[in-house]
């Protein structure tokens, strides 16, 4: 079918100015197709992929059939995480820019539920909310479902992988039955299917699956490799690609944890993101990417899901996903919004009939490659080097360095020379040895000591250390340890102050971050340490 426009489908002026103001010029295929059928009444349920749209296809009618004056709760829109209740209730916002007469409030474990009482004796029409916090508030009654007359299940196959089926049923047997219930979901597995025969009313089902099974603006490739050299060929992608972000699949939480391990080894800004994080540590995980304070995301299928990020540069498939459908979700992660992505796939011996049977079920063309050699990356940094030469000469203000370049003409060096030595001096690894990916996996730290202690030796910083005097330490041991476990030159560790309990150590800015990383959790006499930066005191 044609995308409709949102014009012709019988909605407010303030609704149309509002999806008008958040940039959308025509229906997605399933906003096309859900938003008539909600605003009769219908019960729905909606099937596909990330980011298509799923919450505009349902907020868009719901908020259309919220009646102001009544200021009783009148929708609840369930769904499996913190971090989409609380992005659900921002495109909600949105789409009521020109209507203040509509109250939203989300409702989520992990926020004081004080707080959420106060808010909600205020009143509100709607809530958007995770099922264990909606059943808290349910059994303090601070939550009244009696009133209640639609019903949101958003992202249904997530709810269900986390286990909150139970909640999900409780809550929804404590709603009125002449309610219109919505369900959404990217998968359709047969509990799904189930639930909506128990607690739907001759729902019409929607699905635009396949419609947009292969995404065209983004490229896909494949690498055959071997299993010891994945996270190699994974570094090497990385560092002549250089992507802003990247987010790499792994099937399990177990490989996703190992992976992060490795990576942050070797000096990537790389977090992982899956199924058993608390709460907390997930929305830190997710601010760092947003802020772009992280380049890799490492995730499981379920934990990405729902995520709305626009600027994946490259999704890698570091493990080839059991299923085709997944496949699609992951690499519709990247190339949104108008902007081309990359899919790359490592495929590891018989993966790659799995591979096949994604590539004949989707018709995605997934193209072999070769993975790039280090004379590749040689390349590339050499290129991304001179083009940096070329921007700081044409820059100007350079009379210091030419005075000095004058001066070593003087002693006879010829200004060719001069430049060549500059350049193999900060292309410090240009001259290594052509690596085979495919023979011996080549363990090749990220960050050079020397070129990290040269540019930051100057800001220090002061790292907590939970060992003391009692445990018997003295400063060599510290310097020892952090050298052994770290590789970072014990020379740049500055000045240690030991106390009974705990030890202060300074170590320049550059090297913090990766000791703190590095150090965590090791042993120092015997003792399992906790390392962080010190606090400042007040008035320090
Ligand atoms: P889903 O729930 O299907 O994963 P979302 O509802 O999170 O997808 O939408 C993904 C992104 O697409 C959001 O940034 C949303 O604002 C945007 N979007 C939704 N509908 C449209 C549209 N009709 N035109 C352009 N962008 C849209
Ligand atoms: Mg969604």
């Amino acid at each position: 079918m044609t995308p409709k426009l949102f014009e012709n489908m019988g909605l407010s002026r303030e609704a149309l100015k509002a999806v008008s103001d958040m940039g959308f010029e025509e229906a997605t295929p399933i906003q096309s197709q859900c938003i008539s059928l909600i605003m009769s009444g219908r019960d729905v349920i909606g099937q596909s992929q990330t980011g298509t749209g799923k919450t505009a296809a349902f907020g868009i009618p719901l908020l259309e059939k919220i009646a102001p004056a009544d200021k009783h709760l009148q929708a609840v829109i369930l769904c499996p995480t913190r971090e989409l209740a609380i992005q659900t209730s921002e495109e909600f916002r949105k789409l009521l820019k020109y209507r203040d007469n509509i109250k939203v409030l989300p409702i989520y474990g992990g926020q004081p539920i004080d707080r959420q009482i106060q808010a909600l004796k205020k009143g509100c029409q709607v809530i958007i909310g995770t099922p264990g916090r909606v059943m808290d508030h349910m059994s303090r009654r601070t939550l009244k479902m009696e009133t209640v007359r639609f019903v949101v299940l958003d992202e249904a196959d997530e709810m269900l992988d986390m286990g909150f089926r139970d909640d999900i049923e409780t809550i929804l047997s404590r709603i009125s039955a002449e309610r219109q219930t919505m369900l959404f979901s990217a998968t359709m597995p047969g509990e799904i299917l189930d639930l909506t025969k128990r607690y739907q009313h001759e729902p019409e089902y929607v699905t635009v699956i396949h419609k947009e099974l292969t995404v065209p603006s983004i490229d896909q490739v494949y690498f055959d490799v071997k299993e010891k050299v994945k996270l190699d060929a994974l570094c090497r992608l990385i560092d002549i690609e250089n992507p802003g972000l990247a987010l790499v699949f792994c099937n399990t939480k177990k490989l996703v944890d190992e992976l992060v391990e490795q990576l942050q080894g070797r000096g990537y800004f790389a977090e992982g993101l899956h199924g058993d994080l608390k709460q907390p540590q997930r929305d830190l995980v997710m601010k760092k990417f947003r802020n772009r304070t992280l380049e890799i995301l490492v995730a499981t299928d379920v934990a990405a899901r729902g995520l709305d990020v626009d600027d994946i540069d490259i999704v890698f498939n570091y493990d080839i996903p059991q299923d085709e459908e997944y496949y699609i979700h992951r690499i519709g992660r990247t190339g949104r919004a108008g902007k081309s992505g990359k899919a790359y796939s490592f495929v590891v011996g018989k993966e790659i009939y799995k591979l096949r049977d994604i590539m004949r079920l989707t018709k995605a063309k997934i193209e072999r490659k070769k993975l790039p050699s280090l004379g590749d990356l040689e390349e590339t940094k050499i290129r991304a080097f001179v083009d940096k030469i070329k921007d700081l000469v044409d820059d100007g203000h350079l009379t210091k360095y030419i005075n000095i370049v004058e001066g070593m003409i003087g002693e006879d060096y010829s200004v060719l020379d001069i430049a060549a030595a500059l350049m193999k001096n900060n292309l410090y690894d240009a001259d290594s040895e052509e690596i085979d990916l495919e023979s011996e996996p080549l363990y090749e730290p990220r960050f050079k000591v020397h070129k990290i202690y040269s540019e930051e030796s100057k800001d220090v910083v002061r790292l907590f250390l939970t060992v003391g005097k009692k445990d018997k330490v003295n400063p060599n041991d510290i310097v020892g340890a952090i050298a052994n476990e770290t590789g970072v030159p014990g020379r740049i560790i500055g000045q240690i102050d030991i106390f009974d309990e705990f030890t202060f150590v300074d170590v320049p800015k550059g090297f913090a971050k990766e000791i703190i990383t590095l150090m965590k959790n090791k042993k120092i006499k015997g003792k399992k340490i906790n390392i962080e930066r010190a606090k400042q005191r007040k008035g320090a």
